[in-house]
């Protein structure tokens, strides 16, 4: 008899909360409160807390986020910017979409996060900034980048769109650079009911900026003062994120502490997990195991009922949609090791003692039904 074990357990995130949010979102209903309304100025300033930015700036999706990011910065046509080779698409896209180049580096083999060390040789006299990714939930080591940021006199942009409430010494992911981009995906730590993002940042004029922006490059009424996108947060999405904001500090340590149960139940098996750092708070957006023979162990999850998945198959630089930047297999062999050798088991924060007994005993019974 085979329980299944999933990735999502959306009822678990509401509880209590559902009633008083439908009634909320029913008087916006009635009331024609859909734009940039009470409720997205409210959530705002209450992701802007919770990060310990100033300013927030919602938007439709962390895609947007990260896109408005550059445009605010006046990045473009000519300019070169540096990020990862594994990351997830949009990190890369955004650079594409506002006529910039990407300019990859390779990703470090304990951490699977941007491979600091290949970053100053990647920068030339066009390099305008640097992405860095806080992948799965693990926050970047962000003190040497920010140095050689500074010294190169680049902009910093945080995709922590895998990482609401990861710290490194007590500092937020999306809280070091010059805009930390988060996303607000349904399948992320802090979850809307559809498309969500927000850019968050202690400079003010980069937020206003990014508040032109995203409303179609409006500074008042009738009053179009640049070539913006229209990528406001929906009024209904930022109640439901707000509802779900005093959780998230919880759900993390939660997340925590699943991962060490994990952990320490998959002792002695031949396993690795991305290296952990000193006085960082790990939010396991997605906990990554690695292993020679992930493709059967991926299938023998699978068929058992244990919801594991592959984050991310293809990396960066062999995706048919960066065809014209001409990379080539071989080019980053960390992010190509990483991409046949990782997969996600399920990890959610309401997660029992059973479904770790369950997810784990069956990892164990493949290793050791195969040794
Ligand atoms: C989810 C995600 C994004 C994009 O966010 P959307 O809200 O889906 O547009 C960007 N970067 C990373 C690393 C992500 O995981």
């Amino acid at each position: 008899m085979n329980m299944k074990v999933n990735r999502y357990n959306y009822p678990s995130q509401f509880g209590n909360d559902l009633q008083p949010l439908l009634r909320a979102i029913g008087e916006d209903l009635l009331k024609g409160h859909y734009i940039l309304t009470e409720a997205v100025d409210s959530f705002e300033t209450a992701f802007a807390d919770y990060i310990g930015a100033k300013y927030c700036v919602g938007t439709n999706s962390g895609t947007d986020a990260l896109i408005l990011a550059l445009l605010a910065m006046g990045i473009g046509p000519g300019d070169e910017v540096i990020t990862q080779a594994n990351t997830f698409y949009a990190t890369v896209a955004a650079i594409c979409f506002v006529g910039a180049t990407p300019v990859l580096v390779d990703a470090e083999p304990h951490a699977y996060l941007m491979d600091i060390e290949q970053v100053e040789p990647a920068i030339t006299a066009r390099t305008k900034a640097i992405i860095a990714v806080h992948l799965f939930g693990k926050c970047m080591p962000m003190k040497k980048l920010l140095a050689l940021a500074e010294k190169h006199q680049l902009r910093v942009i945080e995709d922590a769109a895998q990482s609401h409430g990861a710290r490194i010494d007590g500092r937020a992911a999306g809280h070091f650079g010059d805009i930390g981009c988060f996303s607000f995906h349904p399948s992320k730590n802090l979850a809307a009911a559809g498309d969500a993002g927000a850019i968050v940042t202690d400079d003010l004029h980069l937020a206003e900026q990014i508040k032109v922006l995203r409303a179609l490059g409006q500074s008042g009424q009738n009053r179009h003062v640049a070539l913006g996108m229209n990528s406001k947060l929906d009024a209904i999405q930022a109640r439901v994120l707000s509802a779900k904001l005093g959780h998230l500090e919880h759900w993390n340590e939660q997340r925590r502490a699943v991962a060490a149960h994990c952990i320490s139940r998959l002792d002695g098996l031949p396993l690795s997990y991305q290296a952990p750092a000193e006085h960082e708070d790990h939010v396991y957006h997605l906990f990554q195991v690695r292993t020679e023979q992930r493709d059967a162990l991926l299938a023998h999850l699978q068929s058992n009922g244990i919801d594991a998945v592959v984050r991310y198959p293809t990396p960066i630089h062999l995706q048919e949609a960066f065809a014209a930047y001409g990379w080539k297999a071989g080019d980053f062999p960390v992010a190509e090791a990483l991409a046949t050798q990782t997969l996600c088991l399920p990890l959610r924060p309401d997660m029992d003692a059973d479904e770790v007994d369950r997810v784990c005993g069956c990892v164990r019974a493949f290793f050791e039904g195969h040794s």
